[in-house]
C-alpha cells in the first residue's frame, strides 16, 4: 500500500526509511524537502539518489490534492478548492491581514453537526480528511505563495468539524508544529469547535493550540434549534469545559456569536452573554451572519449589532466585530460548500 509521506513526523520517516534499507537521514532529507522546500515531486528532491526516487515514486503518495480553481476577491482573500484523490472537493481560504497571511484548513468533507446557518452543515457529512490532506493544503497554498513564509497562522475553521476527526486533526497539528518541518507557532494555531465537550477535554491535554468555540446563542433553547449539538453539550457543560481548558499565559479563549437578525441579537441576549462568560478569559467575535442561498436567516441591521458590541464593551469583555472577509467569492465563514459560485461544479 502507498504511504502518505504527509502524514509522518520526522522520527515516523525516518523509521520508514531504515524500514526500507535506506539510511535514517534519508528520511530526515526527504521531511525536510516536504515541508521545508515544498517540493512538488520527486525528482525536485535533487540530493536523493536516484533509486530512492524511483523508489518513492513507486511506493509513497507526494500529493494527496489537486488544485483545481481559484478565486479571487476583491478584498485579496484566495479560495482554493481542491480536488482529493477519490474525485471530493474541499476548500481552503488564504486571508491577508495587516503583515501576514492566515489560511482556513478545513478538517472534512462536508459536516455531521447540521448547524442550520451553515451551507457546510447542510451538505451533510461525506468523511473525515486524513492528516495529510489536511497538511498538504498547507503546503500547496504555500507553495503558491510568491512569500510562503508570511503565512504564519492557521486557523481550522473551514469545512468540517475538527474534534469529529480528532486523531487525524491532531496528528496534522503535530506534523504543522513540528520544528523541524513546518515550523508553525502554537500561538498562531486555533482550532474552532461547535462544541464537542470530551474531545475539547482530551485536546486540552495532548496539544497546545488557541480555542475558538462558537457559542451562536445565549440559552439553550435557542442554541438547541440552532445547533443541534447541543442537545448533547448544553451552554453549562460548554462553558465548564471552557474554564478549565488549560491557557497558556495571558490566553483567551475566544467565543464565536453569530449575530442573526431576530433570532440572538437583543440587548436580553447580550446580557445573557455576559452573565455566561464572567470569570473567563475570553474575548468575543461578533460576527454578522453571512447570507447563502436557501437559508431563512440574515443579518441584524448595522445599529443592532453596534448595540450588542457596546453592551459587551461596557462590561469590559473584549468583543470584536468581524467582518468576514471574501463574501464575493462565497470564502466566508459558513460560505463553504467545496463547489465554485461561478461553474457550480
Ligand atoms: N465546525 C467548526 C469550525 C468550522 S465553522 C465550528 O463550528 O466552530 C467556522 C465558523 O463559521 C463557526 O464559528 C461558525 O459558527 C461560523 N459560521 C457558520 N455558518 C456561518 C454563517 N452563515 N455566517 C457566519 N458565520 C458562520
Ligand atoms: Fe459544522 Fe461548524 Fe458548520 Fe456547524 S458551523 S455545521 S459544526 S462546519
Amino acid at each position: 500500500m502507498s504511504i502518505d509521506l504527509k502524514g509522518l513526523d520526522s522520527l515516523e520517516m525516518e523509521h520508514w526509511a531504515r524500514e526500507h534499507g535506506f539510511p535514517a537521514y534519508r528520511g530526515r532529507q526527504i521531511h525536510s524537502w516536504l515541508f521545508r522546500r515544498l517540493a512538488a515531486s520527486f525528482d525536485d528532491m535533487s540530493d536523493l539518489p536516484k533509486s530512492l526516487r524511483s523508489f518513492l515514486a513507486r511506493e509513497a503518495t507526494l500529493n494527496h490534492l489537486e488544485l483545481v480553481d481559484s478565486l479571487y476577491s476583491e478584498d485579496g482573500t484566495r479560495k482554493y478548492l481542491f480536488e482529493l484523490v477519490d474525485g471530493m472537493t474541499i476548500e481552503s481560504v488564504l486571508i491577508p491581514e495587516r503583515d501576514h497571511w492566515t489560511l482556513c484548513v478545513s478538517s472534512q468533507v462536508g459536516c455531521a453537526m447540521g448547524c442550520r446557518f451553515c451551507l457546510t452543515g447542510r451538505q451533510g457529512f461525506k468523511r473525515n480528511l486524513s492528516p495529510a490532506e489536511i497538511v498538504d493544503q498547507v503546503i500547496q497554498v504555500r507553495r503558491s505563495m510568491e512569500s510562503p513564509e508570511r503565512l504564519t497562522n492557521i486557523v481550522l475553521m473551514g469545512m468540517g468539524e475538527p474534534l469529529a476527526n480528532y486523531e487525524n486533526v491532531v496528528r496534522a497539528l503535530r506534523i504543522l508544529v513540528s520544528e523541524t518541518g513546518m515550523n508553525f507557532s502554537h500561538r498562531k494555531i486555533t482550532l474552532s469547535t461547535s462544541g464537542l465537550v470530551p474531545e475539547m477535554i482530551r485536546l486540552g491535554k495532548d496539544i497546545t493550540v488557541n480555542l475558538a468555540v462558537s457559542l451562536n446563542a445565549a440559552d439553550n433553547e435557542t442554541r438547541n434549534n440552532l445547533m443541534p449539538v447541543n442537545r448533547r453539550y448544553p451552554i453549562e457543560a460548554l462553558l465548564d469545559a471552557c474554564r478549565a481548558f488549560p491557557l497558556p499565559h495571558r490566553r483567551m479563549i475566544t467565543f464565536e456569536y453569530i449575530l442573526i437578525d431576530g433570532i440572538n441579537d437583543t440587548k436580553e441576549d447580550a446580557r445573557r452573554l455576559l452573565k455566561h462568560l464572567s470569570g473567563l478569559r475570553a474575548k468575543v467575535n461578533l460576527i454578522p451572519l453571512n447570507p447563502h442561498h436557501g437559508s431563512p436567516f440574515s443579518s441584524p441591521p448595522l445599529e443592532r449589532i453596534l448595540a450588542f458590541q457596546e453592551m459587551l464593551l461596557d462590561h469590559h469583555l473584549t468583543a470584536i466585530i468581524r467582518k468576514s472577509k471574501g463574501q464575493d467569492i462565497l470564502a466566508a465563514c459558513g460560505q463553504l460548500s467545496g463547489k465554485h459560485p461561478a461553474t457550480g461544479a
